[in-house]
């Protein structure tokens, strides 16, 4: 377990710009950032990043939560993961409270155990490559003759596994690693006769890391030419590697795709790596298939820019066309760069310089519809019907395009290739983009189809009574309006009716003068989540000096619930409110008079309206039990006395409400 003190130290370390902006290009905006949010398909810059309270927020798919929510909903990281990104990043040494039981190593998720036997794997393979015998003499020797440098080793994790029957797992399996997890990941196989072997002996290993850089899979490349074998094994799909959402190297790339607002997409490893070694840093691979959801996914956050590079060699061109299509849905902007006959990405960057590499890539770079036109036009030639599919097929694509102005950009210049005139070009378009969107639709509403013009009605008639009916718990709004209140100003003065103060008012902190107020009152919050928070901040605020620091250590709170309280009522929108803490001292000279009385007002009436609910609510209590028939008249002439003085109490409530709320 780790220990608390270690968690605090890291909640305190953490900037939330940071952690997000390791996946997220965020842009500063006041005194918060925005970028575009990974969790939905979008284009505009929605998710909202607030360092003076350590969260995020998406104001269109509603994300939101601290950089440890993040790391977990984005990164895929269980909570300790999370923590300890952030121990690394930060560098923190993680204190553990006390070793790991066995029975709690045994219990530790499947997923963390496939991740701690793979990264074991990886340094066996890379122990392998520099220091044995075989090693250096078949797989460095391998990676020499492909011109690898010593630095792009270490850099890409690469190793080589013996050729041996199974080396690799004898060792793990001495050194305490489960039979299960090693078959699992792929790493070890069983024959036939029920034996263990290494799955990829006799190989160079290419690992592939996720985009925290854990090894969550690999790849191994056979050293000889043999035509019976597959060149490439790679890891099966399991809990930690889905192919569909990998990218290799996304985790080194990541750097360089933001700073270049762009990204290079390649087809292999090997392509990989020549270009990082040619200086061209900004480069994943998608591992052989076309681009998926899942792997768009993890560009987009980081550039809207990509370029796809294509081999030489035609092949397999006509068949990507319909992938990049996808990209264009998804608002990504797609150029592509086709490379000299013959050539792939890594030969052509391994006979070429660096700078005549970058040459050739600002140069050849063309636009992916216009590519697209030119593919297809040479294919079809003179039959005009031909021509006419082809026309069809790039209206097709240049629909996906989400800007209206690139559209018609498009359509002019397809104008000028296809020799058409642009107004019927234009008119072909609408067309298609109008029958998209009925089809759109038609998916959308399917089962909603029978419904006639009568029926709609009185779905509507319905939903709009449903809306009516009071389900709210006035007395638990009550009671949170006040804890949002504590938790938004509870650190801020007001000025109140002191006795002892010389013109009879004293400033006074606002959390102070609430819990004086109920306290006074005899009065407990009645809702256990509330009542906890609130105990909570009293706890905390006897310790913080810092109102930032104790908003953040409800945000960070381990207690889900807590953290989730805060996080869904700690206003977002009011930024020039929030933004006007930071300066307390400007609070009072520049915009003393105006809001410093409001907020006294709104504690005022915010806690009046609570003792009223309170009240209320007893009289309410108090009537129905005068309906029972087992009370005494003693009883009962009590109970009416009773509500007669709580009548009287809510009567004055109410007045001072009127005088607080009309001030
Ligand atoms: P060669 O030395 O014969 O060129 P290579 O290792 O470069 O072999 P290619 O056949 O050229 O492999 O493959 C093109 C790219 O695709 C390379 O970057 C390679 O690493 C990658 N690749 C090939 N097969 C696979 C596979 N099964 N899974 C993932 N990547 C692959
Ligand atoms: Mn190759």
């Amino acid at each position: 377990m780790i220990s608390k003190r270690t968690i605090e130290e890291i909640q305190f370390a953490t900037k939330i710009e940071d952690v997000v902006g390791d996946f997220v290009t965020l842009k500063r905006q006041g005194s918060s950032f925005v970028g575009v949010c990974p969790f939905h398909n979008d284009k505009n810059p929605s998710l909202h990043v607030t360092p003076r309270l350590g969260i995020y927020k998406c104001f269109v798919c509603d994300a939101k939560g601290n950089a440890i929510h993040f790391l977990m909903e984005h990164a895929k990281m269980t909570y300790p993961e999370a923590l300890e990104y952030l121990a690394k990043k930060y560098n923190i040494t993680i204190e553990y409270d006390r070793p790991e039981t066995p029975q709690e190593k045994e219990l530790r998720s499947e997923r963390e155990s496939l991740f701690i036997v793979n990264e074991f794997a990886e340094k066996y393979f890379m122990e392998q490559l520099r220091n044995s015998d075989e090693g250096k003499m078949l797989g460095l020797t391998y990676f020499k003759e492909r011109g690898f440098k010593e630095a792009t080793l270490d850099k890409f994790h690469l190793g080589y596994c013996p050729g041996g029957w199974d080396s690799f797992t004898q060792t793990a399996l001495k050194q305490g690693y489960k039979e299960e997890f090693l078959l699992k990941l792929g790493l070890s196989k069983k024959s036939d006769k029920g034996k263990l072997y290494d799955f990829y002996r006799g190989r160079v290993i290419f690992p592939i890391h996720n985009t925290v850089g854990k090894v969550i899979g690999f790849g191994g490349r056979i050293l000889k030419k043999d035509e019976k074998i597959a060149k490439y094994f790679n890891s099966p799909e399991n809990e930690i590697y889905h192919k569909s959402d990998t990218l290799y190297d996304l985790y080194l790339a990541k750097k360089a795709i933001r700073q270049m607002d762009n990204v290079f997409l390649v087809e292999g490893y090997t392509d990989v790596i020549s270009m990082f070694e040619s200086g061209v840093e900004n480069v994943v691979a998608s591992s052989g298939t076309s681009l998926t959801d899942g792997q768009v996914k993890l560009l987009y956050s980081l550039t809207k820019n990509i370029t796809v590079l294509y081999d030489g060699d035609a092949a397999g061109i006509k068949a990507s066309l319909r992938g990049i299509d996808m990209l264009l849905e998804k608002g990504m902007n797609v150029r592509v760069c086709l490379l000299p006959d013959g050539e792939d990405p890594d030969s052509f960057a391994k006979k070429h310089r660096d700078s005549e590499l970058q040459e050739y890539l600002t140069q050849n770079t063309t636009d992916f519809i216009l590519f697209k036109v030119q593919i297809l036009l040479e294919e079809a030639g003179k039959d005009p019907l031909k021509r006419a599919e082809v026309v069809n097929n790039i209206l097709q694509s240049i629909a996906k395009i989400q800007d209206n102005i690139v559209q018609s950009f498009y359509i002019k210049e397809c104008a000028r290739l296809f020799e058409i005139p642009e107004a019927s070009l234009g008119s072909k378009l609408r067309s298609i983009l109008w029958k998209n969107k009925s089809e759109r639709k038609k998916g959308e509403q399917a089962p909603a189809e029978e419904v006639t013009p009568l029926q709609e009605v009185q779905i509507r008639e319905q939903q709009q009574t449903e809306q009516i009916k009071p389900q709210v718990d006035l007395l638990y709004e009550a009671e949170k309006n006040l804890l949002i209140l504590l938790l938004k100003y509870g650190f801020y003065e007001i000025v109140v009716k002191d006795p002892n103060a010389e013109d009879g008012v004293a400033p006074k902190r606002v959390d102070q003068y609430i819990y004086d107020e109920l306290y006074n009152d005899g009065l407990v919050l009645q809702n256990p989540l509330l009542r906890k928070i609130y105990d909570h901040y009293a706890e905390k605020a006897e310790i913080l000096k810092d109102f930032g620091d104790l908003q953040r250590s409800f945000v960070y709170s381990e207690d889900k619930e807590e953290s989730q309280f805060v996080l869904d009522n700690l206003e977002w929108d009011d930024y020039e409110y929030s933004d006007l803490w930071e300066k307390k001292y400007d609070m009072y000279t520049r915009y003393a008079s105006n809001n410093i009385q409001s907020l006294q007002q709104e504690v005022e009436s915010t806690l009046l309206s609570l003792k009223l609910r309170i009240v209320e609510n007893q009289i309410e209590f108090l009537n129905k039990e005068l309906k029972r028939e087992e009370y005494e008249e003693e009883d009962i002439n009590n109970i009416i006395q009773n509500i007669s003085l709580l009548n009287q109490c809510r009567k004055n409530i109410s007045e001072r409400l009127n005088r607080v709320v009309s001030r």
